[in-house]
């Protein structure tokens, strides 16, 4: 039994085996899906794991965490759930049908089968599932010979008008496996591109986010500038212009949840014709979000001055342009300062030990602030306002807390 989850590691291998057993008691079948099983094929240790069950995977995924524990979440509307341990998680769905009745618009769901739940997904490569209990693999669209012909292929004509975010998820494999498109994929590509137009913000966003997250990320966007499909996404931006070597500093020294966010803001002011063009991006875009880029546009004048050579970093200058704003800004304008950053670093760092407050965190609790991380954000506000040569005396720190805690 289970031969095929051998090549995966011990922890892994063991909860699938009693997930197996558990669902066989049960009289439920339950199946690897999706990605998992492509990564297993190609001897790639999958993140997660992913797993079909015919039936509620709601019902089963509440006793399966009883007898293994780990951290329970569920998403009753879409009968799924996931269950996290320390080192991977367990995402259980229903097997589902879907129907497209327009292009471009969310399919009608309904429970199904797993042969269902195989003809709803993108790629041959990823339409193939793991029968759990004897190991036996389903692969009604030959994903197996399309893996090894290194080739992703959608699995009907209509794919990419049903759902032209596959477009986007195309040239993520393609960037991630080093694989090639299938020529009749290809062409559904052209005739599908301009359904993207129809899709939400907030569907592009995400695809863009998992891309921004592929080490390949600008490989995958690459392709899709060469396929004519860039400017629904990010519309104004060459990609031509920037190198292989763009990606290096994102993949090492960004590991924040935002890395998407400051991709997005480094290729526009490397590439777009018009900065103001990244304000045409059709994101689902927090208040945060719109902020950082608005502060790109507004502040490009002394952005350019600063990433000049000739340049001195004075701390007025970056503190400034970092004044009030979310802490990703910082990230961006450290990789836009490049070999000046050691210098940047430096100079706040000097500027930091150098200030000395006016005002003690118990001048404000005396002052009527009351205790707890008020206090904390006052002393760093006050700092601000010191740098940026606001306040320098006493009296003047006291007018200022006066006037905030009035407000
Ligand atoms: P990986 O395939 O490595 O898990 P991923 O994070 O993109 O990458 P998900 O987006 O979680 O994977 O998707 C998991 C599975 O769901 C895919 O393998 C695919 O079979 C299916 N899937 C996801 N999005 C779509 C879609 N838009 N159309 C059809 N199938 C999809």
């Amino acid at each position: 039994m289970l031969d095929f989850c051998n090549h995966l590691d011990e922890n892994k291998n063991r909860i699938l085996k009693q997930t197996a057993l558990l669902a066989d008691d049960l009289g439920y079948k339950i199946y690897l899906v999706g990605g998992t099983v492509r990564d297993i094929i190609l001897n790639k240790e999958p993140l997660d794991i992913d797993l079909v069950l015919e039936g509620n995977a709601l019902e089963f995924a509440r006793i399966l965490q009883r007898c293994l524990g780990g951290e329970l979440k569920t998403h009753e509307q879409f009968l799924t759930a996931t269950i996290n341990w320390p080192d991977f998680s367990l995402d259980l769905i229903s097997a589902r049908k879907e129907i497209y009745k327009s292009y471009g618009s969310l399919p009608e769901i309904s429970l199904g089968n797993i042969t269902d739940d195989l003809k709803r997904r993108d790629f041959t490569i990823n339409a193939m599932a793991v029968y759990l209990m004897d190991g036996k693999l389903l692969d009604p669209f030959g994903g197996i010979d399309d893996l090894k012909k290194g080739l992703v292929r959608i699995l009907h004509k209509n794919s990419f008008k049903e759902d032209p975010t596959r477009i986007l998820r195309a040239a993520r494999y393609l960037a991630r496996l080093k694989f090639k498109l299938e020529k009749s994929t290809y062409k559904e590509i052209k005739k599908a591109k301009v359904y993207l137009t129809d899709v939400s913000s907030s569907r592009k966003k995400n695809e863009f986010i998992k891309i921004a997250n592929e080490k390949g990320g600008l490989k995958a966007l690459k392709l899709l500038e060469g396929w004519g499909v860039l400017p629904y996404i990010l519309p104004g931006v060459k990609l031509k212009k920037i190198n292989k070597s763009f990606m290096d500093y994102f993949n090492v020294n960004i590991g924040l949840k935002e890395k998407w966010l400051i991709l997005l803001m480094a290729i526009y002011w490397q590439t777009a014709d018009q900065l103001q063009d990244i304000l045409k991006v059709r994101f689902d875009l927090t208040n945060k979000e719109k902020q950082c880029l608005e502060w790109l546009i507004n502040n490009k004048a002394l952005l350019l001055r600063l990433t000049k050579s000739d340049i001195k970093l004075s701390f007025l200058n970056i503190h400034r342009l970092l004044y009030n704003t979310p802490p990703e800004i910082e990230v961006f304008l450290l990789w836009l300062l490049g070999e000046k950053r050691k210098l940047y670093l430096k100079e706040i760092k000097m500027a930091r030990q150098q200030i000395k407050l006016p005002l003690s965190g118990k001048d404000l609790l005396e002052q009527g602030v009351p205790p707890g991380p008020m206090v904390g954000e006052l002393l760093s506000a006050l700092e601000d306002q010191i740098l940026l040569g606001k306040i320098s005396s006493r009296d003047e720190a006291l007018k200022w807390l006066e006037t905030r805690l009035e407000n």
